[in-house]
């Protein structure tokens, strides 16, 4: 028999949350998302959010329907040619790509800032800033009570912690940055490179990445002023180093002056790229970061699933697991 009322306390609001919160209220239960941060602005740290097919999907069935519009969007113009070159630029090859199935499928990319926009847009309701969560405690008719850092408490059924899936600290030495896709960047750089993705596998196991990130404004302005203005046209590159701990721990134009130096025999164009690059935007740690929020969304689809059975069974979701795992016996 079904609970007469079902409440997830969701700590943190950031793609995971919000999109596991978004798609609770889509199927009828009652969340709040509690945020430490203040005022609601953090900027979530990267400079592209690639997603899957799966992670479209994930925002796909928990937004509701005219988020999902306003996040495809905002998505950069899917990519339709991928190019290899050598480090001195000489093409190696290219690949035509298919045109992508329809709005759910295929892959997409959007900047971290307007991901988080689109998913707070209609969240006013149920999301809380500044409760910064400092323990919890299990109630004996399994409840579970939030307590936060402003004294405050909230009670609920279920209780999800800020981050579904712990990430490793490994540094893979990836640097990369943003470069705005002015006439200057289009005419230094072969046509293809501000069209697609293209790579370029130097000797010496250097690896280079970029996608072009290219915006339709008007469309995503028509949906909603306000959200993904700070998005401009531009080359989002990646370069990946051997031995790339000696970069763990340089910032901005280090990181800049530094590729520049490993690299002396790549063609000036890449060098005078690397330099029209704001050092703002430069970071370095794992590729694998670009498919974090990806991995965020598809684990809040995952886990909204459950939360939605437990809601129908009556169950904790504690309850669920043991009978999940005693089914699977
Ligand atoms: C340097 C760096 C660069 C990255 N670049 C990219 C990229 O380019 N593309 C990409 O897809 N991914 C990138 N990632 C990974 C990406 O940031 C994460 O995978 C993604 O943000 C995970 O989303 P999440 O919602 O699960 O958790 P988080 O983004 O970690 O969100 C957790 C939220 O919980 C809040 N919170 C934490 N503790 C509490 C508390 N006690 N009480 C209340 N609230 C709390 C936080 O303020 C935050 O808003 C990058 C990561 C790093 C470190």
């Amino acid at each position: 028999m079904a609970r007469s009322s079902f409440h997830v306390l969701v700590i943190g609001a950031d793609a995971g949350g919000l999109c596991l919160a978004h798609g609770l209220v889509k199927a009828g239960i009652d969340v709040t998302v509690y945020e430490q941060d203040p005022a609601g602005i953090v900027f979530p740290q990267g400079f592209r959010v690639g997603l899957s097919a799966g992670g479209s999907r994930a925002l796909y069935e928990c937004l509701p329907p005219e988020s999902f519009d306003l996040f495809t969007a905002s998505c950069a113009a899917p990519l339709r040619l991928g190019s290899r070159w050598t480090e001195s630029l000489h093409k190696l090859g290219s690949t035509a790509f298919p045109e992508p199935p329809d709005p759910v499928g295929g892959e997409k990319a959007v900047s971290p800032g307007t991901l988080r926009q689109v998913l707070l847009a209609d969240a006013g309701e149920f999301v809380r800033f500044g409760q910064r969560l400092t323990h919890h405690e299990r109630d004996r008719d399994g409840s579970v009570t939030a307590y936060f850092a402003d004294g405050t408490s909230a009670t609920g059924d279920v209780l999800v912690p800020f981050r579904v899936r712990p990430e490793h600290p490994s540094h893979t030495g990836t640097v990369g940055g943003r470069v705005p896709l002015t006439a200057e960047v289009r005419q230094l750089l072969p046509a293809e490179m501000s069209k697609g993705v293209s790579m370029i596998f130097a000797p010496g196991g250097y690896f280079f990445l970029s996608h072009a990130m290219e915006f339709d404004a008007e469309r995503r302005r028509a949906l909603r002023p306000g959200v993904g203005e700070q998005d401009v046209d531009h080359l989002a590159w990646t370069v990946t180093v051997p031995d790339g701990e000696r970069l763990r721990d340089l910032r901005g134009e280090e990181l800049l002056t530094t590729i520049r130096s490993l690299t002396p025999a790549w063609s000036p164009k890449l060098h005078k790229l690397f330099g029209l690059t704001d050092p703002a935007t430069c970071f370095t740690g794992t590729s694998a970061q670009e498919t974090g929020v990806d991995t965020a969304l598809r684990d809040a689809r995952i886990l909204r699933a459950r939360l939605v059975a437990a809601r129908d069974g009556g169950f904790t979701l504690q309850e669920l697991e043991t009978r999940e795992c005693a089914q699977r016996r």
